[in-house]
């Protein structure tokens, strides 16, 4: 199943933290091998703590390797606008699609866009993602990108614009522990002197990216676990997106 990333380019990544697997980086929920009544009022305090331990040691080390590596915008509007083949394209969830609408007062389609390769299964083509709306023309820019680069829904922005050209992404070792990584796609601007609180913004807004990503993925894991191709092709649905409130045609 397509998870809800960052489809731009990723160059580098730099591992931030090798986690024990009953640590999950992206939640704030210690998985320790002992359940429900087996957990004493001892046990959760130092599974408290020793989540809380680890909790901090990850943020440090993100704050480091984001101080290292020295990433201030410069605002030239590159990432909104296609330099290759769909270098831009901005992955959001239905939330974020909900959130833009309410502020502009556009429609869904006005918003959004279904992510272009779509799987095939049982007669139906499908994706789980929705990107935000390009212009059809040119340089294929987003459409919410002004006249002078900047972003007209700042505000509203989704998660990916709001962290690119930064990401958090898990993989798993040799050893079976989940090693989180810091991924840096394609941008002129590393390498510059940026303070510890400017780091520590960063990170918190990498680390909520990522808790929302892994939310997400799991809300449409378990409408796809739901759901039936085979009834959606017999509702003369050919093409549709399966998206955290469900399945939706592209017509
Ligand atoms: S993130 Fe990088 S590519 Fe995007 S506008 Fe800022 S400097 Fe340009
Ligand atoms: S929403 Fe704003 S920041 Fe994101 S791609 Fe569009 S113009 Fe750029």
């Amino acid at each position: 199943m397509t998870g809800v990333s960052d489809e731009r380019a990723e160059n580098s990544s730099d591992n931030v933290s090798d986690n024990c697997s009953e640590h999950d980086s992206s939640d704030c929920s210690c998985h320790c091998s002992c359940h429900g009544s087996e957990h004493d009022s001892e046990h959760n305090h130092e599974c408290d703590s020793e989540h809380a331990e680890y909790v901090s040691d990850f943020r440090e080390e993100l704050v480091a390797a984001l101080k290292e590596t020295g990433f201030s915008c410069g605002m030239c509007g590159e990432c909104c606008r296609m330099n290759t083949t769909d270098s831009n394209l901005i992955i959001m969830s239905a939330s974020e699609v909900r959130e833009i609408m309410a502020a502009t007062g556009l429609s869904w389609d006005e918003v959004a866009e279904p992510y272009p390769d779509l799987l095939e299964e049982d007669g139906v083509s499908y994706t789980f993602d929705w990107c935000i709306r390009r212009n059809p023309e040119g340089t294929r820019s987003c459409v919410f990108q002004g006249a002078d680069n900047r972003c007209t829904i700042y505000e509203h922005r989704p998660w990916i614009c709001r962290t690119y050209p930064l990401m958090l992404a898990d993989s798993v070792s040799e050893d079976g522990c989940t090693v989180t990584n810091l991924l840096k796609s394609e941008c002129l601007c590393y390498g510059n002197k940026i303070t510890d609180d400017e780091a520590k913004a960063q990170a918190e807004d990498l680390i909520a990216r990522k808790i929302n990503e892994d939310r997400e993925f799991m809300k449409i894991k378990s409408v796809y676990g739901k759901i039936s191709l085979q009834k959606i092709k017999e509702n003369g649905i050919k093409k549709c997106v399966i998206d955290s409130e469900g399945v939706k045609e592209i017509v």
